[in-house]
């Protein structure tokens, strides 16, 4: 079975499956490429990663950008 891809856009808010060492579980994507580059909502701390490791760790978008 293939699980579904989330799919997500640059400025989602979104919920990895490992939250920030900070406590903190919300992500905004912050750079789309080939690179993801994430920024913790509570520290500000940015995380850049490929794209597919990004994908194997999202766990759900939490806030569309253009809603
Ligand atoms: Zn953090």
């Amino acid at each position: 079975m293939v699980k579904p891809r989330v799919p997500f856009e640059l400025n989602d808010i979104v919920e990895m499956k490992k939250a920030h060492p900070c406590g903190t579980n919300q992500w905004k994507i912050i750079r789309m490429g080939a690179d993801i580059r994430i920024k913790c909502m509570g520290c500000s701390h940015s995380v850049m990663m490929p794209r597919s490791e990004f994908q194997k760790k999202i766990k759900r978008v939490i806030d569309h950008a253009d809603e």
